[in-house]
C-alpha cells in the first residue's frame, strides 16, 4: 500500500468522503489517504494528523514528495488537537484504531466539531462504545460497511449530525445498517464470533478463579443476541 494504491480497507474509506471535502485525517500514519484523494483531485485540502513522531515524518515526506505542501497540512497533535476552525474541515476520518480510541478522541475534542462534519471512523473492534458515544452525541449512522480483508473483517461507520436517533442495546451492538441489510460477510462474522462466544463461556466455566459475574453476564447476553440475530 502507498498513496498510488491504497489498501481495500483504505479504498472503502475513501468511497465515503464527500467530493471536494476539506478533510481532516487523524492517526494518518504515512498520510497515504488524503495525498491518494489529493493526487485523484477528490479534495480540496486536508489536515494529516499525528499524535506519534515516526508517522508524522512518515506522512510530511509523503506529502513533500508529492508537491502538496500548501494544500495537505501534517500536524503533530493528538486527536482533534490537529484542527481549528479556520481549516474549514467538512470531513473527518479517523480509522485503523480501537472503537474505544476512536471515541475517546471525539470525546476529548468536543470542542472542536462544528457538527456540520461527516465523520468516517473505521474502527478496529469497540464498534458498540463507538456507536453509542455517536448515539449520546446527537450523530446518526448514515452507512455503515463490513469488508473482509487480509483475514481480519473491518467496520466503517459514517455519521451526520442529526435529529436525536435512538438505537436499541442490540443495534449498536451489531450496527442498524447491518442488522437491516444482513450481508454474506456480516452474517458470517457473527457466526464466527459466536463460535468464540461459546469458547470464551466454556473457558470461564472451567477458570479455576471465579470469572466476575457481570462478564459472564455480558458475554451470556452477547451470545444470546447473535442466536437470535441467525436464527
Ligand atoms: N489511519 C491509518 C490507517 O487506517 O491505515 C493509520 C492507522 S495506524 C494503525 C494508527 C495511527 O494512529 C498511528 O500512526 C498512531 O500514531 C495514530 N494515533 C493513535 N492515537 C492518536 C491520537 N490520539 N491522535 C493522533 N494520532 C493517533
Amino acid at each position: 500500500m502507498n498513496e498510488h494504491s491504497l489498501s481495500l480497507r483504505l479504498e472503502r474509506v475513501a468511497a465515503h468522503i464527500p467530493a471536494a471535502a476539506r478533510l481532516a485525517d487523524i492517526g494518518s500514519d504515512h498520510g497515504y489517504l488524503p495525498v491518494a484523494l489529493m493526487r485523484r483531485g477528490a479534495i480540496e485540502a486536508a489536515v494529516a494528523g499525528e499524535v506519534a513522531l515516526t508517522p508524522f515524518h512518515s506522512a510530511e515526506r509523503t506529502v513533500r514528495e508529492n508537491g502538496f505542501e500548501q494544500r495537505i497540512r501534517v500536524r503533530l497533535a493528538s486527536g482533534l488537537a490537529a484542527i481549528d476552525a479556520q481549516d474549514g474541515i467538512t470531513a473527518i476520518s479517523i480509522c485503523g484504531m480501537g472503537g474505544e480510541t476512536i471515541r475517546d478522541i471525539l470525546e476529548h475534542g468536543k470542542a472542536r466539531l462544528s457538527g456540520a462534519e461527516r465523520l468516517i471512523l473505521q474502527p478496529n473492534g469497540g464498534e458498540q462504545p463507538l456507536r453509542q458515544w455517536l448515539m449520546d452525541n446527537g450523530y446518526r449512522i448514515l452507512s455503515e460497511e463490513l469488508l473482509r480483508e487480509n483475514r481480519f473483517y473491518y467496520e466503517i461507520i459514517v455519521a451526520e449530525r442529526a435529529e436525536a436517533v435512538r438505537y436499541s442495546p442490540e443495534e449498536l451492538y451489531f450496527g442498524p445498517l447491518q442488522m437491516q441489510a444482513r450481508s454474506p460477510e456480516f452474517l458470517d462474522k457473527w457466526r464466527r464470533m459466536l463460535r468464540q462466544k461459546h469458547k470464551t463461556l466454556n473457558s470461564f466455566a472451567q477458570a479455576r478463579q471465579a470469572v466476575p459475574e457481570a462478564k459472564v453476564e455480558e458475554i451470556t447476553q452477547q451470545a444470546q443476541w447473535i442466536t437470535a440475530l441467525l436464527a
